[in-house]
């Protein structure tokens, strides 16, 4: 199946920025795929456009056959967000904060619960599960964001520059996460402009640059012409 299709795909902010010039793009299931590119590029009003908070101005994306303006709500469903910047309550607590974002999607709370203690656990946050988020490290928000993202269950997951600020051993741990949930098949999405942890996770890679995507191809091929 395909996980991610996007055709001819512009937008054009307020004020006249042409962020986005005409995308093409296809993402498989199970895919690890990376948006590489200089900030500015494009890759955060893409991410933005598929998870529907971003209006397009033209063209079409699709999210496991499902167009994001005719099934908006199956659309979403199917996609997990890890946004850049920390967007939860600051003064809710690690708990609170996933298994709230499960009951959005209609999740029971028994289960919820069941699902918070799996991914704390293996994100390693269960021992802060009764912290407020404003006492977390940045790593530990992080984690927190990529956890909150899975509640669901979705079958994309999508990360914007994921381990921005974090250390290395703590990205590290992360990068071992998303890809057992990877190989659990889940199909992983990120922007990111190390080169280095496009190349240590994803199986392809597209580059975008100036509203473009100039480059679209796996990632042995890219490494091979370097
Ligand atoms: P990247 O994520 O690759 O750094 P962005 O998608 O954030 O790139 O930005 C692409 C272009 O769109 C940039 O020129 C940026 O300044 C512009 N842009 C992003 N968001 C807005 C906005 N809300 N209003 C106007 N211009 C924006
Ligand atoms: P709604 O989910 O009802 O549309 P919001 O867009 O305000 O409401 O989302 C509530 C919180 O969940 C926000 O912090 C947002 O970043 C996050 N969020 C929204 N959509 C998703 C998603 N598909 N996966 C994970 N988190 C999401």
């Amino acid at each position: 199946a395909t996980a991610l299709a996007i055709r001819s795909l512009r937008k054009t902010y307020d004020g006249g920025v042409e962020a986005l010039k005409g995308i093409d793009l296809t993402v498989e299931q199970g895919d690890f795929f990376a948006l590489l590119g200089p900030n500015g590029a494009g890759k955060s009003t893409t991410i933005g456009i598929i998870s529907a908070l971003v209006n397009k101005t033209s063209g079409s994306v699709s999210v496991f056959g499902h167009d994001i303006n005719a099934e908006l709500n199956a659309a979403k469903r199917c996609i997990g967000l890890v946004p850049q910047e920390f967007n939860f309550n600051q003064f809710e607590t690690v708990q609170q904060i996933v298994v709230n974002q499960a009951g959005y999607y209609g999740v029971p709370k028994a289960e919820a619960l069941v699902r918070a203690k799996t991914y704390l656990t293996q994100l390693d946050l269960w021992q802060k599960r009764d912290a407020r988020a404003r006492e977390l490290s940045g790593g530990m928000k992080r984690r927190l964001m990529i956890a909150r993202a899975l509640m669901h269950q979705p079958k994309l997951l999508i990360l914007d520059e994921p381990t921005a600020g974090v250390d290395i051993e703590i990205r590290r741990s992360m990068w071992g996460f998303l890809k057992q949930i990877n190989a659990q098949g889940v199909t992983i999405i990120l922007t990111t402009h190390y080169l280095e942890e496009a190349e240590m996770l994803c199986r392809n890679i597209g580059i975008i640059d100036k509203g473009q995507l100039v480059e679209c191809t796996s990632m042995k091929a890219l490494l091979a012409k370097l």
